[in-house]
């Protein structure tokens, strides 16, 4: 019997499990692959507050107080920094873009500064070329490694006492008389009155047999990573238009992403010294633009040779904010999934919020918008998921 089984070890269920160990219950983590298998590890891992849903900047500012002593509390390197986020206007056109992203944020209370002058950036960020016209600038964004990160997280929470279970797949949850009373996987039945589905993409297919369906779309994302160079660039990169964005991560590779394509559905399982893990791939064709769209902004990233590849997938909801909710209909579970492209950044107070939900008590920050009933009347899409970083 487990006080609580958390479906999904990237970072919301990872942190979600070590935050709940940290207050006394037994945990059991499982994931049909591994820690940071899916968009926990596919991700550009930008840790920002800049461009937010103003529903989620709370959270991203909670987040971001998190990830300056994040390692420190995991005894474990998240390679993160704050280098701060450029989003660039490369076109007349763009400028604007900028602008109004600087005025609606900055009336939010961030600390976002517009560049107006390709000297302002690359006083910044020399490594930036020299036809980028404008920019904001987040002093207070950064980024971090993502399998460190999450790894430092699950390795936390085995320290005090989570069970993790890899290679697992969850089958169904077991409830009786709308009440959670187990969990099914391909290896067993484990009893328990919690559950947490952290499931990403595939949320879904563990939730429907119980009446819930979060409204998803699953675009693709290009990543690149290069081989390590010397340190030139110590910010996030994003662009007004969301076609690209990138980094340079502490070993000195670029990662470097494109903006959403279609999923074309496949989805690979590799065997790896990791264990099997799942991997899509882009096309040529997304991946050369990748390198010009990314090249023309950072030069270096063209020069550097192309180290290795994939697409990561996102699981984005119609307004682009996530569920983080435990009050679906069914007693004992909760529910955190959808969170669009941005939920990297989130993990370190994802898993707070939910172990609040998982106790039943007050959560510490508003959740009202990410409750899935507001899917109730309306599942249509109206808003893209088009910044990262
Ligand atoms: C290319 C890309 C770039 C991004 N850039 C950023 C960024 O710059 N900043 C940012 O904040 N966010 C970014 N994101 C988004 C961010 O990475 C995700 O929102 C976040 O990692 C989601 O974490 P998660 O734990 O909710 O889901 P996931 O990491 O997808 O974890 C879900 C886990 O559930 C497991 N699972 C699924 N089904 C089952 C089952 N039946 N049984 C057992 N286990 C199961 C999976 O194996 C997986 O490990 C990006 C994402 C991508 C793909």
């Amino acid at each position: 019997m487990a006080d609580v089984v958390i479906i999904g070890a990237g970072i919301s269920g990872s942190s979600s499990a070590y935050e709940l160990a940290k207050e006394g219950l037994e945990v059991v983590l499982i994931d049909r692959f591994g820690p940071a298998a899916m968009a926990s590890g596919w991700t550009l891992a930008g840790v920002r507050q800049s461009g937010r849903h103003s529903a989620e900047l709370p959270l991203a500012k909670a987040a971001v107080d998190i990830w300056q002593t994040l390692a420190d509390e995991l005894d474990s390197p998240t390679h993160y920094t704050r280098g701060g986020n450029l989003r660039l206007a490369r076109t007349e056109a763009e400028v604007p873009v900028i602008e109004e992203i600087v005025r609606e944020q900055t009336a939010a209370g961030l600390d976002l500064q517009l560049l107006k002058t390709n000297q302002e950036i690359r006083e910044i960020a020399p490594a930036l070329a020299e036809h980028v016209l404008a920019a904001s600038f987040c002093p207070s964004d950064g980024s971090a490694d993502p399998t460190s990160t999450v790894l430092g997280f699950v390795r936390a929470a085995e320290r005090l006492g989570v069970q993790t279970r890899f290679g697992e797949r969850v089958q169904f949850i077991e409830v009786v008389d709308g009440k959670v009373t187990a969990v099914v996987t391909d290896k067993g039945r484990i009893p328990t009155g919690k559950v947490v589905v952290a499931a990403g993409i595939f949320g879904n297919e563990i939730l429907r047999p119980l009446g819930i369906d979060v409204p998803l779309q699953v675009p693709m994302v290009t990543v690149l990573r290069s081989a390590p160079i010397d340190a030139v660039l110590n910010q996030v990169i994003g662009v007004a238009n969301a076609d690209c964005a990138g980094r340079q991560e502490f070993n000195g590779r670029f990662r470097v992403t494109s903006g959403l394509q279609d999923w074309h559905g496949g989805l690979l399982e590799k065997q790896t010294d990791a264990g099997l893990r799942p991997r899509v791939l882009p096309t040529g064709h997304s991946i050369a633009e990748v390198v010009e769209l990314f090249g023309d902004i950072v030069p270096a990233f063209a020069a550097a040779q192309i180290e290795d590849y994939w697409a990561g997938l996102i699981d984005l909801t119609p307004d682009a904010i996530p569920v983080i909710d435990g009050d679906v209909g069914i007693e004992g579970l909760v529910v955190t999934m959808g969170f669009s492209g941005h939920g990297f950044c989130l993990g370190p107070i994802t898993g707070k919020l939910v172990s609040d939900l998982v106790q039943e008590r007050q959560a510490r920050l508003p959740l009202e918008p990410f409750k899935y009933s507001r899917f109730h009347n309306s599942r249509s899409f109206t808003e893209g998921a088009t910044l990262h970083g």
